[in-house]
């Protein structure tokens, strides 16, 4: 069964699930209808009544009952004015009573609507990717193959469209990067690719690359799937830039999302509606365990039931804002509440926003992705280098120090990689400031592509680099830094028309036994680094063990 299948098939199995408890609840409703007429019982059974209607009105049309859920609004909102006005007109009340007891009549399921998915990402964790390049000239191909391959890409070559054609069709890859001409052949790549993308089962994204800079050039680009377009001559680097851009923001990890509904089965219901759309959700009807769960799985957005018994919603958004390190985190209440006094005051309290429920399924998906990029978008701002996009001094900082907790508690082997551009002065003397510029975003993308997923890296200073390696052993670290100082010296960068290369050196540190502090680990890899360094650079070091000599 695939993903989507499964999915369906468990909403199924929830609206059954709830189906088959209506009768109940209804029956349910009748009586506490019943309570109400006897003067003794009257204030709590109202009180109950509008209790459960309200949830009725928040769940039932998620679950395929629309119209039972309109219609239990309506009676919940005569049951608040009774309960307001602390009287009940025992002939309304009767009246009540029969459109309570024609709720049942109201069970006829609709169809189910499916949730529209996102086209699937990228396999996450994925860092290789298959490229093909379409390049007639031999040596721009040539370049262009090896700076990929550098970057640890799968690279195809094509010196013609005709022997490109049938491998794209065989074969689609991840991305494709097009020389615009083949004049030997006579054909343009932009209405070939045109042609395939249609018969293929995703779109691939293209970067083309021409020397024309016409209107039609690009307009033809675009047809053809372009998410880029460099003019000649070729600038490789920010060739791969664009592309890295692209795929880090197609692979990224999905959106986390935490709700808390006292109506298990309601919030069960949105986790697998977002779980289809690749955003993981975790439910709570708990709110007792916010904080745990706030640190166990570092929602980027929190959904929040309003009424609840113990603790609303409005209180528990307050909670939540009173601790600082959960400022940042968007709360949007998901509520049936209408009253817009109360939607007043509770987005007054604490929280940001309002969802009201009933919600479609394609309305939720849409919402939470809308506010989860934001958020993320918003968090990444603030952690993150503008240069880079890697983590800033402090971010990282906090990531050795957390690393290292984990590694002292669970016994696992951790490394630290410090890690700097040699004379790179010079280079900036020679070559200029933006050329520099464009060497860091170089050494940034390298180091994310060769990293896991797990690891973090951030820019500690100007041209100074940490890594954070857990399950990493010395030995493990050492060699990973070594493909990584290879890489980087076989890069070419390119300045009007003049080529250079630049060199880096790293210090590895480990934790061990009797290391205490994160500025112990730090200092451990920065004097690995002063090592490398004195020792004649373009190396990585560490203070033990055995040091792998330059080749
Ligand atoms: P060493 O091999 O000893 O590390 O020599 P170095 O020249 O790299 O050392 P130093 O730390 O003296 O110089 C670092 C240079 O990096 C100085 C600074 O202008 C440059 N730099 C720092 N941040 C940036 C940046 O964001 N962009 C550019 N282009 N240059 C930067
Ligand atoms: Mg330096
Ligand atoms: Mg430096």
């Amino acid at each position: 069964m695939d993903k989507k299948t499964e999915i369906a098939a468990r909403l199924e199995a929830l609206r059954a699930d709830y189906a088959a408890r209506l009768p109940a609840e209804i029956a349910r409703l009748r009586e506490l209808v019943a309570l109400a007429l006897v003067p003794e019982s009257q204030a709590a059974a109202l009180q109950e009544l509008g209790q459960k209607l309200h949830k009725l009105a928040g769940s039932a049309g998620s679950f395929g009952f629309p119209d039972l859920g309109k219609q239990a609004k309506k009676l919940e909102l005569q049951v608040l004015d009774w309960v307001a006005a602390g009287t009940v007109d025992t002939g309304m009340l009767r009246v009540f009573s029969v459109a309570v007891t024609a709720l049942g009549g109201e069970l006829q399921i609709a169809p189910a609507t499916s949730v529209a998915l996102p086209p699937p990402a990228t396999p996450s964790g994925a860092v290789s990717s298959l490229i093909y390049v379409l390049e007639d000239d031999p040596d721009v191909a040539n370049e262009l193959c090896i700076t990929l391959r550098h970057f640890g890409h799968q690279v195809e070559h094509f010196g013609t469209i005709a022997a490109a054609e049938g491998e794209i069709l065989r074969r689609p890859p991840d991305f494709m990067i097009c020389d615009v001409m083949f004049i030997d052949e006579g054909r343009e790549t932009p209405e070939a690719i045109a042609r395939l993308q249609h018969q293929l089962p995703a779109s691939v994204p293209v970067i083309f690359v021409s020397s024309r800079t016409d209107f039609d050039a690009y307009h033809a680009a675009v047809r053809a799937g372009a998410v880029g377009y460099f003019v000649k001559p070729l600038d490789i680097i920010r060739l791969v830039d664009c592309f890295e851009n692209y795929l880090d923001r197609h692979r990224s990890t999905p959106y986390r999302v935490l709700i808390i509904d006292d109506d298990l089965a309601l919030a069960e219901h949105y986790k697998l509606v977002l779980g289809g759309a690749d955003i993981r959700a975790e439910v709570s009807n708990s709110p007792r365990d916010i904080f745990a769960l706030l640190n166990d799985f570092h929602p980027e957005l929190i959904l929040l039931d309003i009424n609840m018994p113990v603790c609303s919603g409005i209180e528990l958004a307050q909670v939540i804002r009173l601790n600082q390190d959960w400022l940042r985190v968007p709360i949007t209440y998901l509520s049936s509440e209408q009253d817009e006094q109360k939607r007043a005051l509770a987005m007054g309290r604490a929280g940001d926003d309002f969802l009201s429920k009933p919600l479609s399924d394609l309305e939720l998906v849409t919402a939470v992705s809308v506010r989860a990029a934001r958020s993320r978008q918003l968090s990444d701002a603030l952690d993150r280098d503008s240069l880079t996009g890697l983590l800033k001094h402090s971010r990282i900082k906090e990531q050795v120090d957390i690393e290292l907790s984990r590694a002292q508690r669970t016994g696992e082997a951790l490394s630290l990689v410090m890690l700097d551009l040699d004379h790179f002065k010079q280079i900036n003397d020679s070559y200029g400031h933006p050329a520099g510029d464009k060497v860091i975003k170089a050494i940034a993308h390298l180091l994310r592509q060769r990293l896991r997923k797990m690891d973090a890296v951030g820019r500690y200073g100007g041209e100074e680099f940490v890594a954070v390696l857990p399950r990493c052993t010395r030995a493990e670290a050492h060699l990973l830094m070594e493909d990584i100082r290879k890489r980087f010296r076989d890069l070419t960068f390119t300045v009007d028309q003049k080529i250079f290369h630049v060199t880096l050196s790293a210090g590895v540190a480990s934790f061990e036994p009797g290391i205490e502090r994160a500025e112990q680990l730090l200092q451990e890899a920065d004097a690995a680094l002063y090592r490398a360094k004195s020792e004649g650079r373009n190396r990585v070091c560490s203070l033990r063990g055995a040091d792998v000599a330059p080749v």
